[in-house]
Parts: C-alpha cells; structure tokens; sequence
C-alpha cells in the first residue's frame, strides 16, 4: 500500500452495540493517524469489517459481502477474525481475499498497522500495540449518547455461545477508568450515557472488587452533567438487590431493562448453562417490577436449541405470557464453532425453527396489543 494515510477508509459493522462502539473507537483511531473515513463502501480504498460471529447467518452474510468487494484492501476484524485464525470455519465458505486480519483484542492495532507503523505476523498483525491516546468512549449514531466499555469478553461459557471463545474470558475496565470516560463524555456535550459489556452486571474494577455494578451506578450518577444511564446486558443470574434499589430510587438510571432469558424451559436451560431456572428468572421480574412498577423488560430467546421438543417450546410461550415483556428478540440457534452445544446434535430441523420463531413473534405481538387495550 503506497501513500496509505491519505487513504480512504470505510467501516463496516455487524452486529451488537459493542462492535459499533468498537467501530467508532476505531474510526478515530484512522482519522487521528491521517486516514479519512469514508461513508460508503464504493469511494473507499480500504474497508474494514467489523463483525459479529454469535449467528452463522451474520457470517454468512459477512462473507457474502466481502465477495462482492473488487480492487481494495480488504481487513477482516472482531470476532469472525478469531473465529477464521482459529481454525473455527473449517470446511467453510470464507472469503476470496483477506488482506489483513485483526481479532477483538487487536482492534486498537489497525490504524497503526494500516498506516505501516507497527509491524505485521505473516500478514497479521502483532497484537496488543495499543495507541495510549485511544478515546475509551464514543458516541452513538444518534450522537446523543456515549457508550462506555465497561468489560471486554464473557467467562460465563453459556453452551451455545461463542464469546467466550472469540472474545476471550471477562476482562473488566478500571473503575477509575470508566469515571474519567464519562467525564469526558460530559465535557463533549453530551449527558446520556450507555454502559456495554457482555456481562455488564458482574462487573469489578479489576484493583478493587469492592467497586462492582452498582458502586460504579451510582458513582456515576454523581457525575455533573450525566442525565441518563443505560447498561447492556445484564445476566439474570447477576443481578441483585442493590442494582434493583438503584433503578428504582435513582432518576439517572435507564428503567429500560434488557434482560436475556432465552428459554422458558428449566431443561434447555440448565443445557444451555445459563445458570438460573424459568422460577429464578421470574421471581427477578417480579422484584423488578415490584421495586420499579414503570420498568420495561426486554429479552432475547432462543428457539430450537438442540433436545428442544414442542412442549419446551411451549413453556417459553407460557412464560412470555406470565411476564409481558415489552419487546423481544428471538433467534434461531445455530451451531456455533468451539461451543459446549457444538457436540449435542443440532436435531430440531430448520423448518421447526422457523415455524417456533414465527409463532414466538406472533405471541409477543398479541401479548403487546392485548396489553395496550
Ligand atoms: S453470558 Fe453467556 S450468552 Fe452472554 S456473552 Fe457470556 S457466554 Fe455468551
């Protein structure tokens, strides 16, 4: 790559909030180093993925897009990186051409490997050479709201999930870390923030245990000039009483909670290691709203986990109905490389699949209107 700064850079995101606070880390990075950064694919030289590996669709989709990439440097980044230098998509369609690969953990390495300052591992980069001026916050695409990283990775090895392989095991940020972002995020002009971690409520300030969730809650609740406070996602199995009397007793805190059940069924469940029962899930909702009657719950569920029969299926019906969430997301599990799951038979066939998540959407949509009458 000749005269690489005044290249043009484009970055494209799939998948959760954290790759798109990532990706906005990541632009900054660019700019600072000279790159300019592009808003559309077609006028950029260089485009950067920057992508999610939780669903085969997602990659699939990844794929499909980097295939119609022609004449640019192509950088493959986050998680499906991992996946691809680990050997995960074995006997899989990958790309044609990948110029650069960087995993989540080298991200803050690409402007200066792009820009030719650091050096490269047989076309990969070396990890760790974090640029110390990074801005550990960034903003939204609304612009009115700064996502702070609380915690990189997940060690909870859910069965199904990826994360912990892609993204390393849980990683919290400094207390005092996160406290100096938010006061930047405040001097910017900007008075919402969004906290993001895999597992945002098991946090710890890696030089004091003592400072967990909701000492970090409140301690930015004191902040000057922080209006609103957001955090996702929370595990059911992390939450406890002092976050749910924060939520309740202090106006900062966001009561839009998100709150991942997956299943209503204590058998997938307990298969899947998510570490609560259908009863544990929804005594916390009871405590929630109990604690916080204007609260709105929303939730992810997965259908068509591997052992999962009709009358499985029906207890996660069952349990949308007793808890009224407000919205949910739902998917259709697929086998993900490296997985605990990965060696149970993937045995509910696709078409059940769909037809489970068709009927999942159906139920969430009448238990919205039923309750808006
Ligand atoms: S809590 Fe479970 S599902 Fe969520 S990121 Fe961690 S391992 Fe994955």
């Amino acid at each position: 790559m000749e005269d690489k700064k005044s290249q043009r850079v484009y970055v494209k995101t799939y998948g959760c909030q954290m790759n798109f606070h990532d990706s906005g880390i990541l632009r900054e990075g660019l700019k600072k180093k000279g790159f300019s950064i592009s808003s559309s694919a077609a006028e950029a030289d260089i485009i950067i993925f920057n992508t999610c590996s939780v669903r085969e669709h997602a990659e699939q989709k990844v794929f499909s897009d980097i295939g119609r990439v022609k004449g640019k440097t192509v950088v493959l980044a986050g998680c499906l990186a991992t996946q691809v230098v680990k050997g995960g998509r074995k006997g899989k369609k990958t790309a044609p051409r990948l110029d650069f690969y960087f995993t989540p953990a080298e991200l803050n390495s690409i402007p200066d490997i792009l820009a030719g300052g650091a050096g490269t591992r047989n076309g990969l980069p070396q990890p760790g050479s974090k640029n110390p001026d990074d801005a550990s916050f960034n903003r939204d695409i609304s612009e009115k709201t700064g996502t702070i990283k609380i915690s990189e990775g997940c060690g909870n090895f859910c069965s199904y999930c990826i994360v912990p392989y892609v993204r390393g095991t849980e990683k919290p940020v400094l207390f005092d870390e996160i406290i100096n972002s938010a006061k930047k995020i405040v001097k910017e002009g900007i008075n919402d923030i969004l906290l993001l971690g895999q597992n945002v409520n098991s946090y710890h300030s890696p030089d004091d245990p003592g400072k967990d969730f909701s000492y970090l809650l409140k301690s930015l609740s004191e902040i000057k000039g922080i209006k609103k406070i957001g955090f996702i996602s929370p595990h059911p199995r992390d939450f406890n009483d002092k976050v749910i009397g924060l939520i309740a007793g202090n106006d900062k805190i966001s009561k839009s909670i998100h709150l991942p059940l997956q299943s209503g069924s204590d058998k997938i469940l307990s298969s899947m290691k998510r570490g609560y029962t259908s009863k544990d899930y929804i005594a916390l909702a009871e405590r929630l709203r109990k604690a916080c009657p204007d609260i709105t719950l929303s939730t992810d569920i997965i259908v068509g986990f591997p052992g999962e029969t009709d009358e499985d299926f029906n207890m996660t019906l069952s349990l949308l109905e007793k808890i009224g969430f407000n919205s949910i997301f739902g998917f259709k599990y697929s086998v993900r490389p490296f997985t605990e799951a990965s060696n149970f038979p993937d045995d509910v066939p696709l078409e059940k699949k769909k037809e489970r998540l068709q009927v999942l959407f159906e139920k969430q949509n009448m238990i919205v209107n039923k309750n808006r009458i």
